[in-house]
């Protein structure tokens, strides 16, 4: 009985919502007394729906706008970086949005893109002269978040060549090999990367590098091998990190990719930043001037500071990384219907979407800040450790809570979340595991050393 007083009453709200004039009309093109049939069948779900569609005129709900940046902090930023901020988002979404998938699956890196990187004029973006932009690290964080937002492989293989491989020559080479490398480098024309990892060697590589370099009058020799160097196998320079046999320090070297006995073999079946080209390097009496080593960089000190700079980059990737996710995911729920409305209407897909906007604000302050400290030249080894730590960790949570909010598709790559679920996990890893940067906080705030 309760039930048809709740039809009667539904479908009296219905009639009432409904213009007169409107119905005269529509009685010359309809069957009303068959609609009214209809009307009578339905239930009180289908009904409340019908009432809602006529209510709003048949348009559509108007819905928010989709926006990862909840404390807007992109408003903070002066005009022109807002623009270069705007000009790189707008790229990644032309350019790299719609090839990625196909080359993440080839494993393959889009080369065609190189070019069109260069006309956005951002590599080497902090540093002065050389054709360099000259722009905070606050900008240089802001563009590796928009990159890796649309893709983490991108967003690395721009973080090896204007971070770690241009950083490397910026901080520590002498003023002919800067002159030498950074307009090319700048410009996309010649491309670099940083061998600092080996087989045996990842997290130990402060004191326990086993490539050796030997020097003979104006000539080192070096023999080993380097593994995960990201874009050796196609770059022009590789700075090649060993330790001098004679007074057992870490030095740098530029190591030009002609060189006899450098070979490299690229990592296959890689299950993270597929589109980036990691090898395997084997280095077996190669020979490299004097003239090509690092001049300034004269011990593992050297090596850190550049690793300090790019790890707060990192930080910034992981931000971009999980803002992806969470933007694409918060999409699906508000289109995917399951019990007769869009799954972002229930209680328990908005708590894991709060969830992962709490954990991108917190990310995205805490970068913000970071580059602040780093613009202003007070940036130390913990403040990006502790950035890289937080950031890649709670990066590991949203993509995850973005994959399950998207059901099946959460796994299909054409659904845009999977990839960065993925991809999380050598974020995660490179430039120092979550344990390493740990430790380098930990030693900080305690004053004691815990790494052996
Ligand atoms: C996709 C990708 C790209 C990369 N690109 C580059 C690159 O371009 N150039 C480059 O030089 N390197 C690169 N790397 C290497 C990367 O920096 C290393 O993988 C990383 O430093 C970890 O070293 P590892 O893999 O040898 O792990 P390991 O050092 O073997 O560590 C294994 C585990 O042991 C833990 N562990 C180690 N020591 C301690 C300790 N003292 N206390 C507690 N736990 C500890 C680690 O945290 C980790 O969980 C890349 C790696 C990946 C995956």
């Amino acid at each position: 009985m309760s039930g048809t007083l709740s039809k009667l009453k539904n479908a009296y709200h219905l009639l009432k919502s409904i213009d007169f004039a409107m119905l005269a009309k529509l009685s010359e093109k309809v069957d009303l007394p068959k609609v009214m049939a209809s009307l009578a069948k339905m239930d009180d779900t289908q009904l409340n729906g019908l009432m809602k569609m006529l209510s709003s005129g048949g348009k559509k709900k108007e819905l928010p706008p989709i926006e990862g940046d909840f404390y807007d902090l992109g408003s903070k930023l002066n005009t022109e970086d807002r623009a270069l901020q705007l000009k790189v988002r707008a790229f990644m979404e032309k350019e790299i949005k719609p090839i990625v998938n196909e080359y993440w699956l080839k494993a393959e890196f889009p080369f065609e893109i190189i070019p069109k990187f260069r006309e956005l004029n951002i590599c080497g973006v902090t540093y002065d002269g050389y054709g360099c932009p000259n722009r905070s690290f606050l900008m240089e964080g802001i563009i590796a978040m928009e990159m890796a937002r649309i893709d983490a492989s991108v967003a690395t293989f721009f973080g090896v060549q204007s971070g770690l491989a241009m950083g490397a020559v910026y901080m520590l080479g002498s003023e002919a090999q800067k002159q030498e490398w950074l307009p090319g480098m700048q410009q996309l024309q010649l491309i670099g990367a940083f061998g600092l990892t080996e087989p045996e060697v990842g997290s130990g590589t402060a004191g326990g590098l086993t490539t050796t370099a030997k020097r003979t009058g104006d000539t080192w020799v070096l023999n080993g091998q380097k593994k995960w160097i990201g874009n050796a196998t196609f770059a022009d320079v590789i700075v090649i990190w060993a330790r001098d046999v004679d007074d057992n320090q870490v030095k740098g070297f530029l190591l030009r990719k002609d060189t006899p006995g450098f070979s490299v073999e690229k990592i296959h079946d890689k299950m993270a930043l597929r589109i980036v080209q990691n090898g395997l390097i084997t280095l077996t009496d190669c020979r490299i001037a004097e003239a090509d080593r690092l001049q300034n960089a004269n011990s593992f000190k050297d090596t850190a500071k550049v690793l300090r700079m790019t790890r707060a980059g990192v930080a910034w990737e992981a931000v971009g990384c999980a803002r992806g996710a969470y933007e694409n995911a918060l999409a699906y729920t508000r289109t995917r219907e399951q019990f007769g409305k869009p799954i972002a209407a229930f209680q328990l897909i908005q708590g894991h979407l709060v969830e992962m906007l709490s954990n991108l604000t917190a990310m995205q302050t805490m970068v913000y800040r970071l580059s602040e400290i780093q613009d202003a030249g007070n940036l130390k080894d913990e403040h990006a450790s502790l950035a890289k730590v937080f950031c890649t960790l709670r990066t590991r949570d949203v993509v995850s809570r973005a994959r399950e909010v998207m059901g099946g598709n959460g796994i299909l790559l054409e659904y845009n979340v999977a990839r960065f679920v993925a991809d999380a996990e050598a974020i995660y890893s490179y430039e120092g595991t979550k344990e390493i940067n740990s430790l380098i906080v930990g030693r900080a705030i305690t004053g004691f050393s815990a790494f052996v």
